[in-house]
């Protein structure tokens, strides 16, 4: 694939806003840093932005929105978090909420979870993306798993180059450091990552910093879960993947991109089932089969 790097005019976010509402990702800037973005109501859509980070693991992905009422129609504000919206949007604050039922939000962007993660950035060029695409997008760094966050366009096309249809060049971005993530789930308000706003400790009192994504744990069914299984047990909701059909299957065809999208859908699914336990076809560890045997290991191996 050939990448674009067109600067950011009317024209090229038309282009952008049309390569997100057929499943692409695209680079753009934010006020933090350059983002891949994809449209977060479409699952195959935001497994490639997992796709061409080439990363080996799933973890919570921060949904943009234009405003707070379009926050407030995906996740559930408590009065202390439309507080800080009311204080800090747009800005580089991502405030992690309830996930309101039926928002339609694709389960691999909250990697399973019930809460979602929401930001309202304040960059022309996200804002304009936002708006051309109508939809609310799943943005975390534009550069290869390991690498660090890219704060230009030539940065981006270092690391994705070849990966990814456009980056959209906003020249360079002014923070330069991710954004700051507050948790407002249950509980008091907790930092879960420092960042560009301060939050006084007393705002986010009984705030320990976490690491990343630990704020709920990660997603993992309830029920003992067996991998590389090529049959079910009678007690075993089984998930296929390619010729391994079961109960469902991650996909049928064998593609990743696919079962990447489907893979939290159908561990809820297999979770909710009257079969006992989980079994899951064996999946290639290639690409993103590698984030997703990371995911069914720790499933599996759940204290
Ligand atoms: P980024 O890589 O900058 O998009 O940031 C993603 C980080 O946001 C994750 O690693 C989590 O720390 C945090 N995050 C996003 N959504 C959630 C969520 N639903 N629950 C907990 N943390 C979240
Ligand atoms: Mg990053």
């Amino acid at each position: 694939m050939e990448t674009q790097v067109l600067p950011f005019t009317d024209d090229s976010i038309a282009e952008a806003g049309r390569l997100i509402l057929a499943g692409e990702p695209v680079a753009v800037p934010t006020e933090t840093v350059y983002g891949l973005a994809a449209d977060a109501t479409n699952a195959e859509a935001v497994a490639r932005i997992y796709e061409a980070k080439g990363r080996p693991s799933f973890n919570p992905l921060i949904v943009h929105v234009p405003d707070l009422a379009a926050a407030q129609r995906i996740g559930e504000f408590r009065d202390d978090a439309l507080e800080l919206a009311h204080q800090h949007w747009p800005g580089p604050l991502t405030l992690v909420v309830r996930l309101r039922a039926g928002a339609g939000i694709a389960s691999i962007v909250t990697a399973g979870l019930p809460t979602v993660g929401l930001r309202v950035p304040d960059h022309p060029a996200m804002q304009a993306l936002l708006g051309a695409s109508g939809r609310p997008l799943a943005a975390p760094s534009a550069n290869a798993s390991g690498s660090i966050s890219p704060t230009r366009a030539e940065h981006v096309l270092r690391s994705l180059g070849g990966r990814i249809p456009l980056v959209i060049d906003g020249g360079a971005a002014r923070r330069g450091i991710e954004s700051t993530i507050v948790g407002a789930t249950g509980g008091p308000l907790r930092l879960l990552r420092r960042g560009p706003i301060e939050i006084d400790a007393e705002a986010a009192s009984g705030a320990g910093i976490e690491s990343p994504g630990q704020m709920a744990s990660h997603y993992a069914p309830s029920k003992p879960l067996r991998l590389r299984a090529e049959a079910a047990e009678p007690d075993e909701y089984l998930i296929g993947f390619g010729v391994i059909d079961g109960d469902a299957n991650l996909s049928p065809g064998g593609d990743l991109v696919e079962a990447a999208s489907r893979l939290f859908d159908l561990l809820h699914s297999a979770d909710a089932s009257p079969k006992a336990r989980i079994a899951v076809a064996p999946v290639p560890d290639a690409g993103l089969g590698a984030a997703i045997n990371d995911r069914l290991r720790r499933a599996a191996h759940r204290a």
